[in-house]
């Protein structure tokens, strides 16, 4: 078996390519719950960058109109009576109307951080809940094949970067227009032919920046690809790290996890080259221009125009002009930067509609009625399903009155759990039925057939948190009382009393660690609080030891007494008073019947039971000859 297979397929590739426009429903989808924000955001942009600009305008009517008085005082919006006469009384004017046009500017600034931050937090926060909620919902099969690692990397690594193209991108986007258009247009009404020359630069750095996308787009899908790769196998290892010390290999994981952080390394390297080239080189292009009109504007003030030009500048204008020249240059630099992010995210939002729109999800009918239960009656009617193309269950049909308890036994990989998942609809079958008293569990609500069956797995899932809320898990509203009650019920109650805090001990991957039996006395309290009309044992007292297995299944005994179990057991003895037994063989039923029925029957139960029992020393030749046959089909498919 190849350990590395399908970890080089990206998991998303797929999914990616099915968005249309992401961005622009990010906007739509996100954005329209923020307009305020988004609206403050702008107009405070607008206003701080207009007052920012102010500045070197009435340094230049300093210097021309005060200073060397060449030329008329006069003050934009203030009415000419209200200037005063004197030099200096002119110049602190124009010192007062500078500060009051920074003191306005940080206000401006502010409100501006203000919105555009408020924007992208707040649609950051709404794509984040959606995109796990969204997730949450998806068939299982999604989680078999995709990576905990892929997921987390859209969670949170994607989420993140949305919000920051949102916050300093569309910050940075709409400084750059305000700049640009406001300086230019100041630029061509001050001095045309100057304006001109300044903005020779600017064709030059479009079909640059155009080139720039069109090389490093690829290159940061490589990165991506990269380490989610990464993120996926650091995941595992971590998961998996007993059996790595355990089987002695670590060496060889250090190899592959130093391989794959190679693979990112590159990826992001060659990313790095593309970029730290393309920065540098967009400064010397707009340096150039700047440099030419210095030139160009000097020789003009000092009464020689170049060539073809004719028009003469003022002293105070070429400090603008030069001024607003190196404005210009920055924020047209940070177009390529603006252009980059805008790559990245939407990338990212991609990645995110790509996880919201995987349509893994079991279709409900629309407005379906919830589940009735009056009897608690099972029927799966002539069921087959497979996973995939594969066939795992053909031709499967029983009926389980209500409150009966039926027993699914035979060899692993027969089945039993994913007849009992299609009761739970983690799957749909595809042929035939599966009712609950009479209704398809296609055409009622899903959530309501999770609250009427309950569901003990042979793994019990402890949640970060208290023994408490472990046990009240799915029934928020229990109260202690209840809560004891099942404990002492699924004799839980006496292990727990004695934990450092009892029912407050934290449990979990950060807590108090328990044994798999306590684990699985917890699971079987949560369903004797939940007390669900259906129960499903999966192997409920698999793990724990023979002292404990009585405990337990008295407790079961109880809990099982009146309601319709299914019960799935490696160990028969566990099952013998079931009122039904399914012997299930390469996903068929290929024996049914009472203990006593299938003893009589001599077949595959019959010789478990006698294996088990002790009474012989192994299952006879045929048995065996169809496990190795079974197995090596199963091997042949890995
Ligand atoms: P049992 O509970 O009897 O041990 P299962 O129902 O777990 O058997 O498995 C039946 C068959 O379905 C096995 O061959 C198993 O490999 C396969 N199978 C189980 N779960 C999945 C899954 N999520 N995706 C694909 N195949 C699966």
């Amino acid at each position: 078996m190849d350990i590395d297979a399908g970890a080089d397929d990206d998991a998303f590739e797929d999914a990616r390519e099915r968005v249309d426009r992401p961005m622009l429903r990010l906007f739509t989808e996100y954005g329209r719950g923020q307009r305020g924000a988004f609206a403050v955001g702008l107009v405070s942009s607008i206003a701080a960058r207009m007052l920012d600009l102010l500045p070197p305008l009435l340094l230049a009517l300093a210097i021309d109109a005060v200073i060397r008085q060449e030329a008329a005082y006069s003050l934009f919006l203030v009415p000419d009576a209200w200037i005063p006469p004197g030099q200096s009384a002119r110049l602190w004017l124009t010192a007062g109307v500078v500060a009051a046009s920074f003191g306005l500017g940080a206000v401006f600034h502010w409100s501006r951080n203000w919105g555009w931050n408020k924007f992208a937090q707040h649609v950051q926060h709404a794509v984040r809940t959606d995109t796990y909620e969204t997730m949450q919902r998806l068939n299982m099969d999604f989680f078999a094949d995709k990576q905990t690692g892929e997921m987390m990397s859209v969670l949170s690594n994607d989420v993140n970067r949305l919000e920051k193209f949102l916050n300093d991108g569309l910050n940075s986007a709409s400084r750059m227009v305000i700049m640009v258009v406001g300086i230019a247009t100041y630029l061509f009404v001050m001095n045309w032919q100057l304006a001109l020359v300044a903005l020779l630069p600017v064709p030059i750095i479009a079909v640059f920046t155009r080139r720039f996308i069109e090389t490093i787009q690829p290159k940061y899908a490589e990165v991506r690809s990269t380490v989610g790769k990464l993120n996926s196998r650091l995941e595992n290892n971590l998961s998996g790290i007993q059996i790595i010390k355990t089987a002695n290999t670590e060496p060889y994981e250090a190899d592959r996890v130093e391989d794959s952080s190679q693979d990112y390394l590159d990826a992001n390297w060659d990313a790095i080259e593309t970029r730290i080239t393309f920065f540098p080189g967009l400064r010397l292009v707009s340096g150039i221009g700047f440099v030419v009109t210095f030139v160009v504007g000097g020789l003009m003030v000092i009464g020689r125009p170049p060539g073809p030009l004719t028009a003469s500048l003022t002293p105070g204008q070429f400090v603008a002009f030069i001024i607003y020249t190196q404005r210009f240059v920055w924020p047209m630099a940070q177009f390529g930067q603006v252009i980059n992010m805008y790559q990245r995210a939407y990338a990212s939002a991609e990645r995110v509609f790509g996880l919201m729109d995987t349509p893994g999800r079991l279709a409900e009918v629309e407005d379906a009625p919830p589940l009735e239960v009056t009897e608690g009656a099972v029927e799966y009617d002539d069921v087959s399903f497979g996973y995939d193309d594969e066939a795992v269950l053909s031709d499967v049909s029983f009926d389980a009155d209500g409150g009966e308890t039926v027993a699914l036994v035979g060899p692993t990989g027969a089945g039993k759990s994913t007849v009992l998942k299609l009761l739970l609809r983690m799957y749909d079958v595809n042929e035939g039925a599966v009712r609950i008293d009479g209704q398809d569990v296609r055409d009622v609500q899903i959530q309501s057939i999770r609250r009427a069956v309950g569901y003990v797995s042979q793994e019990t899932f402890l949640f970060y948190g208290t023994v408490r809320e472990n046990i009240a898990y799915g029934s928020f509203d229990a109260t202690d009382e209840e809560i004891v009650a099942a404990a002492e019920a699924a004799e839980a109650d006496g292990f727990v009393r004695n934990l450092p805090d009892g029912y407050d001990t934290m449990v979990g991957e950060r807590g108090v660690k328990l044994s798999g039996g306590q684990r699985q006395r917890i699971a079987i309290a949560r369903a004797i609080l939940k007390d669900p009309e259906i129960l499903i044992l999966d192997e409920a007292t698999s793990d724990v030891d023979t002292e404990t297995e009585l405990l337990i299944q008295r407790s079961l005994d109880d809990l099982t007494a009146d309601r319709t179990t299914f019960a799935i057991a490696h160990r028969l003895s566990t099952v013998k008073d079931a009122d039904r037994i399914l012997v299930l063989e390469d996903g068929r039923i290929v024996e049914r019947g009472t203990h006593d029925d299938l003893l009589a029957a001599d077949g595959l139960y019959a010789n478990l039971w006698a294996v088990q029992a002790g009474e012989i020393d192994e299952l006879p030749e045929e048995f065996v000859r169809r496990a190795v046959e079974r197995r090596a089909r199963t091997d042949a498919d890995d």
